[in-house]
């Protein structure tokens, strides 16, 4: 049995959760939900009360209400995107090996299963967080749903943003949302999807094979190039994103895989 007194997470002492973990099995509100987030994976911080809490989360997302298994796995997948955070609960991929294959295997169907974009993007970036893949598995979802990353130049440092959807495929230099002015933009590079290699060519062709075009394409331009609208140095995208989380001490590699 898990002592929650003995647990900590963002507000103080855990011995609150197994009280708000009830109230969410017998009604799943989002408001308890969202509870539950910020006491445990509050804006992407992590506790060892969060690790805690993945045996149950691993047993909503194996139940019988789809709504509830997504909002369990984005959450396990969030927690576990912190693993290498110094959250003090020791090797959390090795206490918790059995429930992360759990929510792996439960992860991949759901995938297949999503009713949107959104949900889609959510439970790759959860897919990547039970395999490890930190980094790419706190950003991912974000970018894509977003349709933007910010990102700096890799020439002059400028801070960029990389704009993907609706509003066009661009870099720009200066807050194109905010100004009606002519903002300085450069058209983004899709990569071929055939010249696409590491966790680029694996998403893309996850996408590909869940019948995601849509996602698929805007892999593209993720994992191509861009030009610096301030200084013209041209940059590859994905390692100017993966190049923020270096310095934010998020990673030590440059796609973020821990062994
Ligand atoms: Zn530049």
């Amino acid at each position: 049995m898990t002592d929650w007194s003995q647990l900590s997470h963002a507000y103080g002492s855990a011995e609150d959760i197994p009280a708000l973990l009830d109230r969410i099995a017998s009604d799943p509100a989002p408001e308890l939900w969202n509870d539950l987030w910020s006491a445990l994976c509050h804006q992407g911080s992590v506790y060892p009360a969060s690790f805690a809490a993945l045996p149950w989360l691993a047993d909503v997302a194996g139940g019988s209400d789809g709504e509830q298994a997504v909002s369990a796995l984005t959450l396990a997948g969030a927690i576990l995107a912190g693993s290498g955070q110094p959250h003090g609960a020791g090797d959390v991929r090795v206490q918790h090996a059995v429930e992360i294959g759990t929510l792996l295997s439960l992860a991949n169907e759901h995938l297949r299963a999503a009713t949107d974009r959104t949900e889609y993007v959510y439970l790759l970036e959860a897919v990547l967080s039970f395999e490890g893949v930190l980094g790419w598995s706190d950003d991912l979802a974000w970018g894509l749903t977003n349709e933007e990353y910010e990102v700096s130049c890799s020439g002059c440092e400028a801070d960029l943003f990389i704009v993907l959807g609706e509003r066009g495929l661009f870099s720009s230099s200066g807050d194109y949302a905010l100004t009606e002015e002519d903002v300085d933009t450069r058209p983004l590079r899709p990569a071929n999807p055939a010249d696409l290699d590491g966790i680029g060519r694996r998403l893309h062709g996850i996408a590909l094979a869940d019948g995601r075009q849509e996602v698929a394409d805007m892999l593209t331009y993720v994992f191509g190039d861009a030009t610096c609208p301030d200084c013209e140095a041209d940059f590859s995208v994905a390692a100017q994103v993966s190049a923020r989380w270096s310095a934010m001490g998020q990673a030590d590699t440059p796609w973020g895989r821990r062994p």
